[in-house]
Formats: structure tokens, sequence, C-alpha cells
């Protein structure tokens, strides 16, 4: 069953999304003998951290192993349970194409399809909710608020950083198609539509059967 790749800016909504696409699907999977996965950086307890080039000093590790150690990670978690009775929803960044690519193999690999879900947001909007979670932290270290679960912040040298080292998908590529779109602004009913038409694509009847030398 597919891996669905969840891609956007940091702090864009994609965990909003995925827990939405999550509920969705297990609708329409209640009755079935398909299981569903949300996997996450969160739910992997890895932190934001890893992304920050700046909080690595270069002289003992290369700049970003500790994101490549991330990456080795989630990519166990995903090949752990993907498989054709597995819908796998992968919620996190996820910008690096080559990365994206790698997922996409690997589903081959498993003869299921994957698609890529972007979360459409401004970069206004995405670092107004960063730096909310920013302004959170700062008042609950003055002891000024209670410290709640909520998901950490980015630094914002490495939201800035992330926003630019982004790279879009691209539905003319076979590792970024077929590729479903949500904005911010879509409501419930929309996200609806567009999670039907994710279903159709990847398990309903417009699905294309894989082969592995496609
Ligand atoms: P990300 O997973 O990209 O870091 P989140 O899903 O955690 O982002 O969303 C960040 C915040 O923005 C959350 O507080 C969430 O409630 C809010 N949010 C996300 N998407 C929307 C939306 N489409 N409309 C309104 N608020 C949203």
């Amino acid at each position: 069953m597919p891996l669905i790749v969840v891609t956007g800016f940091p702090t864009s909504g994609k965990s909003t999304r995925a827990k939405q696409l999550y509920d969705y699907l297990s609708g329409r999977v209640a009755d079935s003998k398909h299981r569903l996965h949300l996997i996450s950086d969160d739910s992997l307890s890895i932190s934001r951290t890893v992304y920050d080039l700046a909080a690595v000093p270069a002289h003992t590790r290369s700049a970003n192993a500790s994101e490549k150690d991330a990456r080795a990670s989630l990519y166990g978690a995903v090949k752990r349970v993907l498989s054709d009775k597995d819908i796998v929803i992968l919620d996190g960044l996820n910008y690096i194409k080559g990365w994206r690519y790698q997922l996409h193999c690997e589903a081959k690999a498993m003869r299921t399809p994957s698609c890529i879900l972007q979360i459409g947001c401004t970069p206004d909007r995405a670092k107004e909710v960063n730096q909310a979670r920013l302004d959170a932290r700062a008042a609950v270290e003055r002891g000024e608020k209670e410290a709640t679960d909520g998901p950490e912040p980015y630094e914002q040298g490495n939201w800035d950083n992330l926003v630019f080292r982004y790279e879009e998908p691209n539905p003319m590529t076979r590792w970024d198609s077929p590729l479903f779109t949500l904005i911010w602004e879509d409501d419930e009913a929309q996200a609806k539509k567009t999670f039907e038409a994710l279903w159709d694509a990847v398990a309903g009847d417009g699905r294309k059967v894989v082969k592995p030398n496609q």
C-alpha cells in the first residue's frame, strides 16, 4: 500500500494536514486488513536541531551528519513497515529531491505506489507560526508561562536556512508524482477532495500497477 510523503516549509502546517489525512484514511481502511502508520520527526523523537548546520561544530563531524542520521532513522522506520498491507504517511520536511527519490525507489522495490502531498504556505505565514513558538518558549524560560508539550520551534537561522534549501517537488519527475497540494487556506471540504483524489490515485481504481523496471 502507498507511501505518502508529506513535504513543505518548516512550520507550514505539515503535521496538521498529515493528521487530517491519517483520520481520513482511518475511515477508508477501517473495515479492511490494512494498517496505517504515521511516521514523523516527532514520532521518532528527532529534534529540530538536527537540521541546524550552525549547531554542529564543523571540525568534529561533517556539517550535516546529524541530519543524515535522522534520515537514516526515518528510512529505517519506513522500511520496517511498508508493505502491500501497510499505508505509510511520512510527515516531515522531505525537502531534498534526492531523498524523495530514495523513498520512491524504496516503495518501488516493495512494489507499492508512492506519492507526494505538498503543503503550500507562504514563507511569511510559516515564519509567524515559528515565531509564535519561539516567543512561547522564551516566555516559559522567563517563568511567565507554564511549559507545554507542543512541538519545539526551529531556531531562526535554522528555519531561514531550511526555507532557503527547500527543493520544490517537480511533478514531471517520477519520484515527485503523483503530486497533490493543499494550501493553508484550503478548508475541510477541499482537504477531503484532495485526500479522495490521492486515495484514488494510489489505492483506488486509478492505481497504477508498479513494475520494478519502470
Ligand atoms: P509543521 O508540521 O509544518 O511544522 P504544524 O502542522 O505543526 O506545522 O502547524 C503549525 C501551526 O499552524 C499549528 O499550530 C497549527 O494549528 C496551525 N495550522 C497548521 N495548518 C493550518 C491551517 N491550514 N489553517 C490554520 N492553522 C493551521
